[in-house]
């Protein structure tokens, strides 16, 4: 969480420049929000025992701060998984069990499709790479498989004419601009892969 903070600072004007060409311009505001928000709540909590009481944690911060689409999205996603990791660490199937259980939350939020050029994008194939990868790797493997996943998918919203959400709005001139969702998605990926290197 601290790493995809950092991130999504890093990443603030890059997602901010792509949802002002499709959208109202601030979600890099919102996320950099919402996750400088996630790591003040962890310095105050303490240790939490679980990996769920962190996601948990996580969720409600977003839900509170990020606002918009995505907070209540990536929220719900965060809750979902939460509910799934009643545990201190995660392997391979649990790490797999949790990318479905936030992907199904987005889904049940947003009613959104793999092509509808949203954050599902990047959550469908991620969570279809990890299920691959957990067959045969490690926690490090699945992670990077969904997060090289996460990164394809967020590239291959380009083109794409949005049918969700407010770049909807624009129709065919939607079409030539990475969704700002899946680009985040993909830092997050991103950041949980650097995270478990270290
Ligand atoms: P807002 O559009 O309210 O300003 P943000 O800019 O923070 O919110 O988030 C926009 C992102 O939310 C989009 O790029 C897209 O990935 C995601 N999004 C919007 N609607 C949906 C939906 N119905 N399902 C999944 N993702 C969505
Ligand atoms: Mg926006
Ligand atoms: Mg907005």
């Amino acid at each position: 969480m601290r790493q995809a903070a950092s991130d999504l600072k890093a990443g603030r004007d890059e997602l901010t420049e792509l949802d002002r060409r499709i959208g109202d311009g601030d979600h890099g505001s919102n996320m950099d929000r919402g996750f400088t928000a996630v790591v003040a709540k962890l310095d105050d909590a303490g240790s939490p025992e679980t990996v769920g009481q962190v996601l948990k944690l996580v969720a409600t911060t977003l839900m509170s701060t990020v606002g918009g689409a995505s907070g209540p999205l990536y929220g719900t996603a965060f809750l979902r998984a939460s509910k799934v990791v009643d545990r201190a660490t995660v392997d391979p199937a649990c790490l797999v069990s949790l990318a479905e259980a936030a992907t199904e939350g987005i889904v049940a939020r947003g009613r959104a499709h793999v092509g509808e050029k949203t954050m599902i994008d990047a959550w469908q194939p991620a969570v279809e790479a990890a299920e691959q990868a957990a067959g045969s790797g490690d926690v490090l493997d699945v992670l990077r498989a969904a997060a090289e996943a996460a990164e394809a998918g967020a590239v291959a919203t380009i083109p794409l004419v949005a049918t969700k959400g407010r770049a909807s709005y624009l129709g065919e001139r939607s079409a030539g601009t990475e969704d700002p969702g899946a680009r985040s998605t993909a830092m997050l990926l991103a950041a949980a892969v650097t995270a478990a290197e270290e």
